[in-house]
């Protein structure tokens, strides 16, 4: 029987492990199918306070785990494909048959990049599309891209992207971008980047890889085709929930939802950090912090045994 089990390994879940591992609560960290969470496909992380120079995100999550391993944390692999949160202790069952048993639970499973949803996109996946410049970017040297959207990760992809390509092609729906001043303006600027607007991808063209991109104008209904090799979605992220909608208080748009001004969802010693329950900030250093909450918050349950 575990104490406190912690579901995901980002900034939120190895910052409750750092906490609660110098509280002594011996944790069990649960890492799924991204190490690390989102940060690991991130470049320069120039934001998280404490780094006067920019900081990989791989190398971040890397010190993270290290900060963990060091107050004790065990970690395990697997994926998560059941949980039993009718009454405590809760079970958590991976996909390989073995199960774990624990007092208190953190869920930190992040969030996830949406994807737009057209026939071949899911197809050329891996073969043109793509929903990380970092991870993808450096496999277009010289060619003409898209970037679908029109937020900050857009922004943040479709700058990155002028590292390697030739040009990049911004396609927003509406004609008006959402992204922030700052990063605007640097997308602005950029000679490489160009914006088409009011419009969205409606296919993408290639057999074994990608070859073009039909863009479709939504006032005016004229689709056209864009001749490019890459095709960057970058619509914004989905709450890994899926385990927990039935079980635990969710919003409408998936996220968990807890106490105001603590971690707490509705089950007594379940807690929730990070972006799964955070569709407004959705920052390393904010999910550090909801980390840290929980950790607390973890402890005081398990100290009154409730
Ligand atoms: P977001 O702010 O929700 O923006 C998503 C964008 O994709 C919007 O422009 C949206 O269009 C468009 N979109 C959504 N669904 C679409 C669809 N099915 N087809 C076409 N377009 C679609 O998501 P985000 O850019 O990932 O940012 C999320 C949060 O992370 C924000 O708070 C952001 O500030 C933060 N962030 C910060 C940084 C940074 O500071 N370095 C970097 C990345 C993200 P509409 O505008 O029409 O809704």
């Amino acid at each position: 029987m575990e104490n406190l089990t912690i579901l995901g390994t980002g900034p939120a879940g190895l910052t409750a492990a750092i906490y609660s591992g110098r509280a002594n609560l011996n944790p069990l960290c649960i890492e799924g199918d991204q190490p690390g969470g989102q940060l690991t496909i991130t470049s320069d992380v120039e934001n998280y306070p404490g780094f006067a120079n920019p900081v990989m995100g791989p190398e971040l999550m890397d010190a993270f785990r290290k900060q963990a391993e060091r107050f004790g944390t065990r970690f395990e692999t697997g994926r998560v494909v059941e949980v039993d949160l009718k009454q405590g202790p809760y079970t958590l069952k991976f996909a390989d048959g073995r199960s774990v048993k624990t007092r208190a639970l953190i869920i930190a499973t992040g969030a996830s990049a949406k994807w737009i949803g057209i026939p071949n996109e899911k197809r050329l996946m891996g073969k043109g599309v793509s929903a990380c410049a970092t991870c993808d970017g450096f496999f277009f040297k010289n060619a003409d891209l898209v970037v679908v959207g029109g937020g900050d990760t857009a922004m943040e992809e479709a700058t990155y992207l002028t590292r390697f390509a030739k040009t990049v092609t911004v396609v927003h729906r509406r004609d008006k971008l959402r992204a922030s001043k700052i990063m605007q303006e640097k997308a602005f600027k950029n000679p490489k980047i160009r914006f088409v607007w009011d419009s969205e991808v409606a296919d993408i063209i290639g057999e074994k890889e990608v070859k073009a991109a039909q863009i479709r104008n939504l006032k005016t209904g004229q689709v056209s085709e864009l001749s490019v090799q890459g095709v960057f979605v970058a619509i914004g992220h989905e709450p890994n929930t899926h385990l927990f909608r039935d079980v635990l208080k969710c919003d409408s748009t998936g996220y968990l939802v807890v106490e105001p001004g603590s971690t707490r969802t509705n089950k007594p010693g379940v807690f929730a950090a990070g972006d799964v329950a955070d569709h407004v900030y959705r920052q390393a250093v904010t999910a550090a912090g909801t980390g840290c909450m929980a950790a607390i918050d973890a402890e005081r349950y398990l100290e009154s045994g409730e």
